[in-house]
């Protein structure tokens, strides 16, 4: 099936079409019909899917031909803008990412859009909310912010997005959440998305959602299998090693490089550049503007490293992200499967490598149960894991990496094979 079998308007078509989009995915095809027809609905997918789009393209449509309809029966003038459709999502990250969304697939549409943060200052965000706005997106605090401020009205709201609703209710946002809602107009489209549905999501989409269709798009790990994964067993000394080692690969054009702290972030980027890779660290104790500036570098490929806390990087999306490097294993087996998810998008291949220390088995054993593959382990490198236990540890003791061996341990396999029966 390709976008030509869904029934967009030729703005959108051309636009797609420039971004070089011709098959839609998963999300896509089953939730852009249903948005056409004006139902609300409840999206279980997360980021890497396709879902900004699965929500943009028909909110981009459906504004497009209101508006035509709107223009000939009253001769409204164009340059009259109101905010018909808003999109709430949790970071900054993702507001942007959304936005450069809109600003892609709406290019040939005419509609306005901003994007609203915190974090920085405000006067850039109402300048352009003055000039008018069709689509805004924004997250929770700045919003309600400039909503107090009078910037923002919402009564002529058509279409509201809660994207990432877990991530909103983790980030402590329900109550800045149910404020939002209460100020949105009652009769409206609503779509709400999550990549996970506990009991506290469900509560919150039934309060937002009339009569909503249900999509469920499988997760990431999905598409693990356009992951090449490998794993090297090495010492935590020889670490900054290897990751020169591996980096003499030019094939690996751009590589996002996660460490477990803000310091060891810095620590190695500073390492990286000394010798000669250029590199900068996104973190959550960096400014937003140098956040924004590191990751603007890295997708122009003026930098070829960008190392990253869990916390800065989680939903940042690289189109060809070559590699994605665990310089540490997560503690969070889920934690590994959001960082591998950076590469590997849309049907695109990735590469995602991991190094492991004597200390970091117990955290691969934890993720290995949670992957329906196991990671091939990588025994040919110049930096061999010495410090190996030499026997299995004792019951309730930390397993060392003999305990776990990779697609080696038999027992893991056995494990793996009864569980897909
Ligand atoms: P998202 O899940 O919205 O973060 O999208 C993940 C990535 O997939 C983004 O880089 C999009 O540009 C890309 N993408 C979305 N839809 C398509 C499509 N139909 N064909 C190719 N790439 C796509």
């Amino acid at each position: 099936m390709s976008f030509e079998n869904i029934n967009l308007i030729e703005p959108i078509r051309k636009a797609l079409k420039t971004e070089g989009y011709s098959i839609p995915t998963p999300i896509q095809k089953q939730s852009i019909p249903i948005i056409l027809e004006g139902k609300d609905l409840l999206g279980s997918a997360q980021t890497g899917t396709g879902k900004t789009a699965a929500f943009a393209i028909p909110i981009l449509q459906i504004l497009y031909e209101n508006r035509n309809a709107e223009t000939l029966r009253h001769s409204v003038p164009q340059t009259d803008r109101k905010i018909k459709a808003l999109i709430v999502t949790p970071t900054r990250e993702l507001a942007i990412q959304i936005g450069e969304s809109f600003a892609a697939y709406g290019r040939y549409s005419g509609l306005h859009h901003t994007v609203v943060f915190g974090g920085v200052s405000q006067l850039r965000q109402t300048n352009a909310l003055k000039k008018g706005v069709d689509i805004l997106i924004a997250t929770p605090g700045r919003l309600l912010d400039l909503m107090n401020q009078g910037y923002i009205k919402l009564r002529d709201l058509e279409i509201f997005v809660l994207d990432e609703a877990d991530r909103m209710l983790d980030m402590g946002f329900i109550h800045d959440v149910k404020k939002i809602i209460a100020a949105l107009p009652q009769k409206r489209q609503s779509l709400f998305f999550s990549a996970t549905m506990p009991p506290a999501i469900i509560t919150l989409a039934r309060t937002i959602l009339y009569n909503p269709v249900k999509v469920v798009i499988a997760p990431v790990i999905s598409t693990a299998e356009l992951i090449s994964q490998s794993l090297y067993f090495v010492d935590k000394p020889n670490k900054n090693a290897l990751l020169l080692h591996i980096l003499e690969d030019r094939s690996i054009v751009t590589a996002l490089i996660f460490t477990r702290t803000k310091y060891g972030a810095d620590k190695l980027t500073r390492f990286m550049t000394r010798n000669g890779i250029r590199a900068e660290a996104i973190h959550g104790n960096k400014s937003q503007g140098a956040r924004q500036q590191a990751l603007s570098n890295f997708k122009s490929r003026k930098i070829r490293a960008l190392v990253a806390s869990d916390i800065a990087a989680r939903g940042l999306d690289i189109d060809d992200l070559s590699c994605v490097i665990n310089y540490e294993i997560p503690n969070i087996p889920e934690t590994y499967v959001h960082r591998i998810g950076r590469t590997g998008r849309a049907g695109a291949t990735g590469i995602a490598i991991s190094f492991c220390n004597a200390e970091e088995a117990a955290y691969l054993q934890g993720i290995q149960a949670l992957l329906p593959e196991i990671i091939p382990v990588v025994e040919d490198h110049p930096f061999p894991m010495k410090e190996v236990a030499a026997t299995p540890s004792p019951p309730g003791r930390k397993p060392s990496v003999t305990a776990y061996s990779g697609k080696y341990d038999p027992r893991l396999r056995r494990r793996l094979q009864t569980r897909r029966r």
